[in-house]
Parts: structure tokens; sequence; C-alpha cells
């Protein structure tokens, strides 16, 4: 049997060998990190290293780190009524993107009638002028920007939508998850108040992430209440497997990322090359504006993107849809719906992301089944969606 090749690493990726090992070796640490004996100082010594290692390769000190169970429950506990920098009076509202995360867009601790959604353009790039719309005169409100998106893999311009935010005393969260262990990001050079990322898309464990909080910000309830871990902000008995990983993973995602930058956009280049001399209408979204090097969304007329992965996946390719399958039901990507897109595309988003694994062969696998699906899955001599696109 040939080899399956998995080209789905937005959604999550292998384990790395360091992070296996540094699982291993913390889960015979059996003390508890609050003790204050022996044992419990050996445990806390991984959890300080782990954190660290997270904080220096996000440009942060090491006590704006709480670990949480992933970035799901980072998102939530951002996402607080009540929070304020020093000197600034409390957000009561919240702005998402209309791009985020399902975390995110849930709106957190924040009722339904309390969230608003900033617009993106046609690229997938957040509208600064509407962006300020909802923040001028009015009361001061939590602004929640994710880095790049996970779908097209756009780069948001976070520098300024911070810089927007604390002009109108805003407060700002930026899920920085599929952006992290890619691109360089200053957490303090930024100016961001609330970072959210997760072990299990660098090559550490599933079940970890954490959440960055600046030193000045002030207000943040924890959503897990309990003992006093993680400094009165995440209670429970800290999972030091989990974390051990997860700083293993950061320490070689921040030491590899610019040769893994430079490996994935090569390889972009050939499978984008390669879709569109297949079908001459293909259409990368977001293709002119910056995105993550490893991430391209893709579509071609009267694709069908649960057709396409299910043909993908019988050849052997593991590739995702933009859109969201829930209660059986194909939903179009909201993120292409937000970039008003036209129902038609919006339902036939297909999103392959690479990984430091990925190889040329893989792409020219992944191309050579794209040829065999696309005689039967795209409509043939119709420009027009092309057009209005
Ligand atoms: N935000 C984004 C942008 C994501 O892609 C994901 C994972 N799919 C999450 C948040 C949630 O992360 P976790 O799986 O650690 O809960």
């Amino acid at each position: 049997m040939t080899q399956r090749v998995y080209l789905d690493w937005n959604a999550t990726t292998p384990l790395r060998p360091e992070a296996r090992d540094a699982v291993m070796a913390a889960l015979d640490v059996y003390g508890n990190p609050s003790s204050v004996h022996g044992e419990g100082r050996r445990a806390r010594r991984i959890l300080q290293d782990a954190r660290a290692a997270i904080a220096a390769s996000l440009g942060a000190e090491p006590e704006t780190v709480v670990f949480t169970s992933g970035a799901t429950e980072a998102n939530v506990l951002a996402l607080t009524p009540g929070l304020h920098r020093t000197g600034t009076p409390p957000v009561e509202r919240l702005v998402v993107s209309a791009i985020e995360h399902a975390s995110v867009l849930s709106g957190g601790r924040f009722t339904k009638a309390c969230v608003e959604t900033a617009p993106v353009d046609r690229s997938g790039v957040i509208d600064l002028g509407q962006l300020d719309r909802l923040l001028v005169d009015r009361p001061p409100a939590l602004v929640s920007v994710m880095l790049a998106n996970n779908e097209t893999g756009v780069i948001q311009p976070i520098a300024d939508v911070a810089e927007l935010v604390r002009a109108r005393n805003g407060v700002l969260h930026v899920d920085a998850v599929p952006a992290f262990g890619k691109i360089d990001i200053d957490f303090k050079g930024l100016q961001i108040d609330l970072l959210s990322i997760s072990a299990h898309k660098i090559g550490g464990p599933k079940g970890i992430g954490a959440l960055l909080v600046a030193e000045e910000l002030r207000g943040l309830e924890p959503a897990v209440t309990g003992g006093g871990q993680e400094k009165n902000r995440r209670a429970g008995t800290e999972n030091l497997p989990g974390i051990a990983g997860f700083g293993a993973a950061a320490k070689i995602a921040a030491t590899n990322r610019e040769r893994f930058f430079g490996h994935s956009d090569v390889l972009r280049r050939r499978l984008e090359a390669g879709l569109k001399q297949i079908v001459r209408s293909t259409i990368i979204f977001a293709e002119d504006v910056p995105r993550l090097p490893n991430t391209t969304l893709f579509t071609a007329p009267g694709l069908h993107a649960e057709t396409a992965v299910i043909g993908f996946d019988l050849e052997g390719i593991a590739v995702s849809s933009g859109s969201a399958c829930s209660s059986g039901k194909v939903q179009p990507s909201h993120v292409l719906e937000a970039m008003q897109v036209g129902a038609a595309l919006a339902r036939g988003g297909i999103r392959i992301s690479l990984g430091w694994e990925t190889t040329e062969n893989d792409i020219d696998r992944a191309l050579e089944a794209w040829r065999k699906l696309a005689g039967t899955l795209v409509r043939k001599n119709d420009e027009t969606v092309l057009e209005r696109f």
C-alpha cells in the first residue's frame, strides 16, 4: 500500500519527537507543582522551564503565560467583561472579526447582546475603517482579531489593529493559534493584551494551550475556579506532561521558524502553480494578500468541498474543506461568506495546509490525485463563477 499524504496541518500536527520525549519524561515526575517539598519542586521546575520557553518564543515574560486545556479554553478565558488596562475604564462590549474561530465567535463570557462583528474585505483582511466605526464614541470594547486565519492563512494587520484599539481605550485579544510557529510574534512589542496559543498546532500534544496576559491588564476572572493555580487565573492541578511537551515543541518551533517559512513557501508555490495548470479557472482565495506560507484555500467552478475531500481521501491524501459539517448538514465556510465570495464558492473551498514533514513528492501526489478528481468534480467551460468573483 502506498503511504498516505497528510496535508491538513492547520487542523493538527504530528507530535515532534522532542515533545514526545518531554511528555514521557514528565509522566514520571509525579510531584504536584504546588507542593513545597522536593518532589513538588522538581515538577515545578518542569512547569517553569516550559513557561519560559513558550514566553521566549513570543517575546513575552514568563509570568504572562497562563496554561489552559487548549486554545478554546484560552479564548473563553480571554473574553471576559470588565477587563481594563491600568487607568482605562472596564470594557462592556465585545467586538470580534467575522472570520474568528467558533470559540471566539461564541462570545466567551459576554452575553450575545453585547457582541458585535467587524467585517473583513473581499481578501479576508479586517476592515480597519469599519472596526474604528464600531469603537469610536462608544463604551470601551474588548476587540478580538486573529493574527492569521486558519482557513485562508491571511495575516491580519495586527499592529494597526492594536494601535486603533488603544486609541479607543479598548483591550485587544489575539487568537494566534494558526500563526504561532510560522511567523514572528512579538507580544510585548505589538502591545497585545491577551494572546491565545495551542500546542497541537506546533508539534505538541493535544489538550494543552495557553493564554498570555499582559502585565498591566486588570479584571481577568478565572473561567475555571477552585485552587489558586496559575496565579488564580486557572484552577486545577497543571497538566505537567502536556505542558512539558508544549514547552519542547515551542523551543523547536522557534528554532526552525524561518526554515519552515522558506520550506513551505517553496512547496506552496509548486502546489498553487500545479492547481492552476490542472484547472485553468482555479480560484486561490486571498492570493494577493500576505498569507501564512503553508496554507492554500482554493476552489473551482462547480466544486463541492465535501465530495472533493472524500475523493482526495480515497486517493490517500488528507485535506480539509473550508466549510464545517454540523449535525449532518454541510455549512458554507463562515470565512468565505464574510469575504462575500457568493454562496456557491463558499461551499467549495478546499484547504491544503503544509507542515515541516511535507515533501515535494507529497505535493506531486496531491496534484496527481487532483488531476484525476477534477475531471469529474469541476464544471467544464464555465467561467461565469470566476467572472462574478
Ligand atoms: N483558534 C483557532 C484559530 C483554531 O484553529 C483552533 C483549533 N482548531 C482553536 C482556536 C482551538 O484550539 P484547541 O484545539 O487547542 O482548543
